[in-house]
């Protein structure tokens, strides 16, 4: 790509998918990005998604997009549909790899059968309250729920009706049967399956009865052969329960799990709990308000999916957690779009320029380069005549000693065309300048003066009669604070 270095990426993930390759411990690497449809994707999505797939590109190996839609109230076909969008726009197609952990539910129910048949895992009544209070603190051990001695008969014949939807909401969970001692309070008998009544987005209300993160995750991972299971890093404390629940089922495959740290920027907050929040709170126009660090948003803004990939490459993969600088991000486009972007003359904020020495009616045609930064995008002809605009902030009727632009008795370069002296301007009754006069020089046609004078400004303007009139929306950062979250 373009706007990437040669050189390849190297960090400690690529070092062990080298490794694994070299050793032979896996001939070909499969790696997944598993977004829940439950938001629309954000930057730091981007950064996992540019490492997930980045990673399979570049080792030959296959990469899979999978939702992770074992959550049904939050869940949503929208979703799902602008996930997919923004994935492309980034530049990765995962063609036919697309999958939907909904599709594992009935597998997903006959793994933890298993675990029940081999006293593994219980069916518990206690409330969320009591579980917290069962579970414990880290330095001290928990205590055991009264389900935890079950039989397996009493646990199969439960965990059948809790499917067949015989029991209410919240009346019984499925529990792992691991270590209720553990400092690790993720293997202190956690819950993998609950009771709820809700309509899914793709199995409707076929299920009353849904697998937890923890348990479904590990399990999506080895029924799709995924070799490295790239991960934020606060699932680091998860991976001990992944790795056992993956050693006491028969799944076809071993995955790694591996954590690296998160992407955060300034000025902005990145969680899609929060985004969600500033959405509903009508805070912002929408999922792609050009403000909002999501995809959608940036893509609005102007963004492109090369600006994006180019930044998370620059920020590296790690295992330090840390707060990258919003300014390195807009760093991206703006070089980008300096390389690539036609140039154009536009007016913010219009004061009108009348140029007294100008023949009544008269047009000139002036050459104007496209892009100053790229020769082959060659050049245009711009209208020019006897009324322009300019910016307002272009002119200072007392101009201080630093201010090189329009001021009575100054002469400026109108960019491409002539050089203009100010002769003064008129006011309205409010004191505000309505018109700026000048005469120009018309041996000075292209900018440059004959006699080798030189002025200091240039300034840019449009012609009255043929500049068509836009719509300019300027945005800032979302937050003034450079750290919302805290
Ligand atoms: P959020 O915390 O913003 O709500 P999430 O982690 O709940 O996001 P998922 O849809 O579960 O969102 O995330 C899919 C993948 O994206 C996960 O593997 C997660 O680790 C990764 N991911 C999410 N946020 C970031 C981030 N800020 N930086 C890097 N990777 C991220
Ligand atoms: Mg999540």
């Amino acid at each position: 790509m373009e706007n990437e270095t040669d050189t390849p990426a190297s960090d400690f993930i690529r070092d062990i998918i080298r490794e694994d390759l070299a050793t032979g411990k896996h001939a070909q690497i499969v790696t997944r990005f598993p977004p829940e449809p439950n938001g629309y994707l954000h930057i730091g999505h981007a950064k996992a998604i540019c490492l997930d797939f980045g990673v399979a590109e570049e080792f030959g190996g296959t990469y899979h997009l999978r939702f992770d839609d074992t959550n049904p109230a939050a869940e949503d076909v929208e979703y799902v549909e602008a996930i997919r969008e923004d994935i492309k726009w980034l530049g990765f197609d995962p063609g036919e790899h697309e999958f939907f952990a909904s599709d594992y539910f009935e597998r997903m129910y006959d793994y933890a059968v298993e675990l029940i048949e081999q006293g593994l895992a219980y069916v518990c009544a206690l409330t969320p309250d009591e579980f917290k209070e069962y579970r414990g603190v880290p330095t001290r051990p928990g205590k055991a729920s009264p389900g935890r001695e079950r039989s397996v008969e009493e646990n199969l014949d439960l965990f059948v009706r809790m499917r067949a939807g015989e029991f209410p909401d919240g009346s019984y969970v499925l529990r792992a049967r691991i270590d209720m001692s553990s400092p690790n309070l993720h293997l202190r008998d956690p819950a993998i399956y609950r009771i709820k009544r809700a309509t899914h987005h793709r199995t409707g209300d076929a299920w009353c009865l849904y697998p937890m993160y923890d348990f479904a995750h590990c399990i999506e991972d080895a029924i799709e052969g995924i070799t490295h299971s790239l991960c934020t890093l606060e699932f680091e404390v998860h991976r001990p329960l992944y790795d056992w629940i993956l050693a006491h089922v028969s799944v076809p495959t071993r995955p790694r799990q591996i954590e690296f740290s998160r992407l955060n920027l300034t000025y902005t907050v990145m969680s899609k709990r929060k985004l969600l929040e500033l959405v509903e709170g009508g805070e912002v126009s929408g999922w792609d308000d050009p403000r909002l660090p999501t995809l959608a948003g940036l893509r609005r803004r102007g963004y492109t999916g090369a600006s994006i990939r180019s930044f998370c490459r620059k920020v590296g993969i790690t295992k330090v957690d840390g707060v990258s600088d919003v300014a390195r991000l807009e760093f991206e486009i703006k070089d980008e779009l300096n390389r690539v972007a036609p140039r154009r003359m536009a007016i913010l904020n219009p004061v009108k320029l009348v140029i007294d020495n100008w023949p009544a009616g008269k047009v000139d045609e002036l050459e104007a380069i496209n892009n100053p930064e790229d020769e082959s995008a060659g050049s245009r002809m711009v209208p020019f005549g006897r009324e322009l605009y300019v910016e307002r902030e272009d002119f200072m009727e007392a101009p201080t000693r630093k201010f090189h632009r329009l001021g009575p008795g100054r002469e400026v370069r109108l960019r491409y065309g002539y050089l203009v002296t100010c002769t003064g301007c008129d006011k309205n009754e409010a004191g505000e300048v309505v018109a700026i006069h000048c005469d120009y020089d018309p041996a000075t046609r292209g900018g440059t003066a004959p006699d080798g004078r030189r002025v200091k400004g240039t300034i840019h303007w449009v012609s009255a009669e043929h500049a068509a009139a836009a719509d300019v929306r300027l945005y800032d950062r979302l937050f003034g604070v450079e750290c919302p979250d805290e």
